[in-house]
């Protein structure tokens, strides 16, 4: 469906005219208004009309409740592409997909057992509550015995190297739930998480013939945290799990005391790369309908719950932008680019497909959004933008005062894995700058479900992403790439 100039001029606009609420710029000449942005009023009515809307929430139900995980090379992920391209040509925006070829890993049998410790009475073992991390290796199928080695961090690891070979090493570092109560969750995953991403490849370096990991998270209800780890180029993937935080403590109490040793079995298979696609739907710009401003979020999730604060909260949030610009009929000059990514959590190859597909045309990206920090309610912006950027976004954060989202935090780093490709090729990036606190409570567990959403904090995300959005696709002249900002320096 054609959604650009023949139906702008019609009824909804005329109304809204009639109203005042549009400014005194009759429908269809903004077009030769060239210097215009967008204006208070139109930045207010996408923000009430974005918290008033149930859309983005109901479409987060049928995500999560009729398909469930989904892991790339699932049907369930094949099914949410279908899902949410049918939802979107709903609509009117111009749907595409497009192919990536992406990892497909299953998960197997998982089972963890103390089966000899200090002070062990005769019969008795200890059951583990573990799972295999994405791209973790398979034991034989009637598993492995191996002594641990418990150790903290690297450098633990490092003076204990003659012990690894043909051991199973088992990491635990805690996640700094302090640190994510005080805004800083981020740091508070990259911490923990780099023993997840790269504990295993490292012990494995040394000869071990399995790891453990203690999970990444912050609240203690027994759960394991699963997630990807990388393996080196070359490296044969040996089993590896995440365990759950009170039973990581179990073994490293067992292990100060003398030798513990662990029967492990994990059988998931890596199978050959599978066909999927990212979801893009574009809202077409008025004027210069060949520049993109994108807003996203990230289709696939993890295998052991439905997905719904990662990332099914930020897919629909995003996709929920166009809802809402239809609603108001809305199109502003450039297009608004829906992009549903597909492998976000286990390769990263949706992203890295649509940065190949736009790198020969790098200025018509003028900005990316993305939506992938959890549930919780928007305090304003995350931004990867120049500092003289920051004066022209002061009024996207007066349009989002009503509902507190007003900080800016801007950053060189990543504030987005989806659209990372495009930052670093100087796009300016955002997110949503989320109340994370408690985002990895749940986060990579079976209980990330429905129920951790409310649905008012995620029309927080909504708003600040279709005003956001809006805005910059509205802006006479894009913010200048960071690339280019840094050559001119
Ligand atoms: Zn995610």
């Amino acid at each position: 469906m054609k959604t650009s100039g023949e139906h702008r001029g019609g009824w909804a606009a005329l109304t809204l005219c009639a109203l005042g609420i549009l400014g005194s710029a009759p429908p269809g000449k903004a077009a030769e208004s060239g210097a215009e942005v967008a204006d208070g009023a139109t930045l207010a009515r996408i923000r009430d009309a974005a918290m008033s809307q149930d859309w983005a929430f109901r479409r987060l139900g049928e995500l999560t409740d009729r398909i469930g995980p989904r892991l790339s090379g699932s049907p369930q992920l094949d099914a949410a592409v279908a899902q949410v391209a049918a939802a979107m040509r709903t609509l009117g925006a111009e749907v595409s997909l497009q192919p990536v070829k992406v990892p497909h890993w299953v998960r197997g049998a998982e089972q963890g057992e103390l089966v000899d410790f200090p002070g062990r009475p005769a019969g008795v073992t200890q059951q583990l509550h573990l799972t295999a991390l994405g791209g973790s290796g398979a034991t034989p199928a009637a598993g492995l015995t191996a002594r641990v080695i418990a150790v903290h961090d690297f450098e633990e690891l490092q003076a204990r190297a003659a012990e690894v070979r043909g051991n199973i090493v088992a990491f635990d570092s805690r996640f700094d739930q302090r640190l994510a109560d005080n805004g800083r969750a981020g740091d508070a995953y990259g911490q923990a998480g780099q023993y997840r991403f790269g504990g295993p490849a490292r012990a494995a370096a040394l000869g071990a013939v399995a790891v453990l990991v203690r999970s990444i998270g912050g609240a203690d209800y027994r759960l394991p945290h699963t997630g990807a780890t990388v393996w080196r180029d070359g490296q044969t993937a040996i089993p590896a799990a995440a365990l759950a935080a009170e039973d990581s403590d179990l073994i490293m109490r067992l292990a100060a005391a003398g030798p513990v040793v662990l029967k492990l079995v994990l059988t998931p298979r890596t199978l050959p790369d599978a066909d999927s696609s990212n979801v893009i739907a574009d809202w077409r710009g008025r004027e210069r309908p060949d520049e993109v401003v994108i807003v996203s979020g990230h289709l696939d999730s993890w295998d052991l719950a439905t997905g719904a604060t990662d990332d099914g909260v930020g897919v629909m949030a995003a996709a929920a932008v166009i809802e809402v610009l239809r609603q108001l009929d809305l199109h502003p000059r450039r297009t608004i680019r829906f992009v549903g990514w597909t492998n976000e959590e286990n390769g990263g190859r949706g992203g890295q497909a649509y940065f190949a597909s736009v790198a020969g045309s790098m200025a018509r990206q003028t900005a990316a959004i993305e939506s992938d920090e959890g549930a919780g309610r928007s305090l304003g912006l995350n931004a990867a933008i120049t500092a003289e950027s920051e004066q022209t976004l002061k009024p996207v954060l007066d349009a989002l005062r009503t509902i507190g989202a007003t900080a800016l935090s801007r950053t060189q780093g990543e504030v987005g894995a989806d659209i990372f490709p495009l930052q670093e090729a100087g796009v300016p990036g955002f997110a949503p700058l989320v109340d994370a606190r408690h985002y990895f409570d749940y986060h990579h567990t079976a209980a990330d479900t429905l129920d951790k959403v409310n649905p008012v904090d995620m029309n927080t995300q909504v708003a600040t992403m279709a005003v956001l959005a809006y805005y910059l696709a509205e802006l006479p002249t894009p913010l200048p790439q960071l690339a280019a900002a840094a050559r001119r320096r």
